[in-house]
């Protein structure tokens, strides 16, 4: 059992709904909380400005490997796009410009980090610690994003090392990558995007691939004026892309489900490797070793480009150790370098937030993930945490936009706050027999997709090998699950038998 933390006298304010966070996911709640008419919520967001990821991840090339008419919201199109994938300077100004056009910015509290967060059973309340003070919510939306924490590994000799050192993530700009001896770590969809930046000004540029990535040519184009003020008079332009990229997004879905239905996908792209890459033992280092979309496919038109570069040196093994500012790697090969940029990736697994809840028994959430990763329903609703959601949890991913995806859960969230308010409802937890059942069932599905079978090891898998991230069927079986919140797989509790327990 966790330590409850010392409560500070509560706020007499108690919110219907406290939302924590103001990414994607956090701005999407906001907006249709409003336009539902709900008013009674509260935002908080622990950085000075909107956008969540694409706030923090500033690094050279940053871009969306999803087309921008589906990476937006569908109540939002844009016709400003400067490219089909817009890159992520556009991608935070979209975000900025959806928040306040909704009238969402003036509800956030900027600088305000929630710390710690408990359920109090004799209230039916949430308790909710931040750095600015107390708050009490009947209900919590917890938007805290899926995809946050740097993940850099602990190396032996890594403490001697005296040069610079970053992850994507953390992208130091004030350091000048010009004439320096660089190493790259990883070669995971952050890399793919900075590598073909950097290398044109650095002296040398050593990557150390783990595990050759798919990354097929990108379909990107410039939209130049013309395009924009067309798409601008006529919507439906827009539109239809928007549909016809969801169609195609489809059909990759379809093959990852049936991994024997990509294999023309992966015939073609060794055969493109053939006519990209000319140097028979690059060539051979770069080619996967796992079935297409086993991992993320990745997407770039300039990435074995700058591998061939005559300063560019692919390393097909990991880096095991450092020695003073020597990079190893597993093959032994060595190499003097002045930075080194982790290109390392995220811990998905364990999502921050659980370090700061603590559910209904007392528990903390990331102590009870310690030796697995988190389940949840319909990745919204977990175990014995009344009245809260998390938004982007577990099982939900499906290769497509992740706006679209929060969109849908957010459908299914708001329809659940409806109701509870309707039926005056105090307290809702998912019932266990339906959790349990679920995730069975998602689990028996999964084992067939390529995630599962297609022979890599990616980060759709926790510690156990239990692939925590996918959604096994087709985004259209994900909206259709999402659009009805049923009352009946809840335990619920209701204000009258509160009343009548209180007479
Ligand atoms: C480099 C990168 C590239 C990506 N590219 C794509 C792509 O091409 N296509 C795609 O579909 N998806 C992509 N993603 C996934 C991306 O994370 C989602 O698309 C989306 O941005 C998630 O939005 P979110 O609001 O759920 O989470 P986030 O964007 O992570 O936002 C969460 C917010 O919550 C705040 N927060 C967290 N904890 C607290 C706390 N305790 N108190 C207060 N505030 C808190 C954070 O500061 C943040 O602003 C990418 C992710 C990364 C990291």
């Amino acid at each position: 059992m966790a330590a409850a933390k010392k409560r500070k006298t509560p706020e007499a304010r108690i919110y219907d709904t406290f939302i924590v966070g103001a990414g994607i996911s956090g701005l999407c709640a906001a907006i249709k909380m409003k336009k539902e008419g709900y008013h009674d919520f509260k935002i908080i967001e622990k950085a000075t400005r909107v956008g969540g990821t694409w706030r923090e991840n500033t690094y050279p090339g940053c871009g969306c490997d999803v087309p921008s008419s589906l990476y937006s919201f569908s109540f939002a199109l844009s016709s400003k796009w400067s490219h089909l994938f817009a890159r992520q300077p556009e991608i935070l100004s979209y975000l900025e410009e959806v928040s306040e056009d909704f009238g969402i910015n003036e509800l956030i509290e900027f600088g305000t980090e929630l710390e710690h967060a408990e359920w109090d059973e004799s209230r039916h309340l949430w308790v909710l610690d931040t750095n600015k003070g107390q708050t009490l919510a009947r209900t919590v939306v917890f938007a805290t994003g899926p995809i946050t924490e740097a993940q850099i590994p602990s190396l032996p000799g890594l403490d001697s090392f005296k040069g610079e050192m970053f992850h994507s993530a953390k992208w130091n700009h004030d350091y000048d990558l010009t004439g320096k001896r660089v190493a790259v770590i990883g070669t995971g969809a952050s890399a793919i995007q900075f590598v073909p930046q950097i290398q044109p000004k650095v002296k040398e540029l050593h990557v150390f691939q783990r595990t050759a990535p798919w990354v097929l040519p990108k379909p990107d184009m410039d939209l130049g004026d013309t395009s924009k003020q067309l798409i601008n008079k006529l919507p439906i332009i827009q539109k239809s892309w928007r549909k016809a990229v969801a169609t195609s997004l489809n059909v990759i879905n379809f093959g990852l489900r049936n991994p024997a239905a990509l294999k023309p996908v992966s015939t073609a792209a060794k055969q493109l490797l053939r006519v990209q890459v000319k140097d028979k033992t690059l060539r051979k280092a770069v080619t996967p070793d796992f079935t297409l979309g086993c991992k993320r496919i990745l997407f770039a038109n300039n990435y074995y480009p700058a591998l061939q570069a005559d300063n560019a040196n692919l390393i097909p093994h990991g880096l095991v150790e450092v020695e003073g500012n020597t990079v190893i790697a597993a093959n032994g090969e060595r190499h003097e370098v002045d930075v080194i940029i982790w290109g390392t990736g995220f811990e998905v697994s364990h999502p921050p937030i659980g370090r700061k809840v603590i559910d209904a028994n007392g528990d903390r959430l990331s102590d009870l993930w310690k030796d697995t990763s988190p389940e949840a329903y319909l990745g919204a609703t977990m175990k014995d945490v009344p009245n809260a959601f998390l938004v982007l949890g577990p099982n939900v991913l499906v290769y497509d936009s992740f706006i679209g995806l929060a969109e849908a859960q957010l459908d299914y969230i708001i329809d659940g706050l409806k109701k509870v308010k309707q039926k005056g409802i105090t307290r809702f937890a998912i019932k266990p027999p339906v959790l349990k059942a679920h995730n069975d069932k998602v689990q028996k599905h999964l084992k067939t997709t390529v995630f599962n079978s297609g022979g890599c090891k990616s980060y759709y898998l926790d510690q156990n090998g239990r692939n925590f991230a996918a959604w096994p069927w087709s985004l259209k079986e994900l909206k259709r699950r999402l659009s009805d919140f049923n009352v009946g797989d809840y335990e619920v509790v209701y204000q009258s038998a509160e009343k009548k327990k209180a007479a």
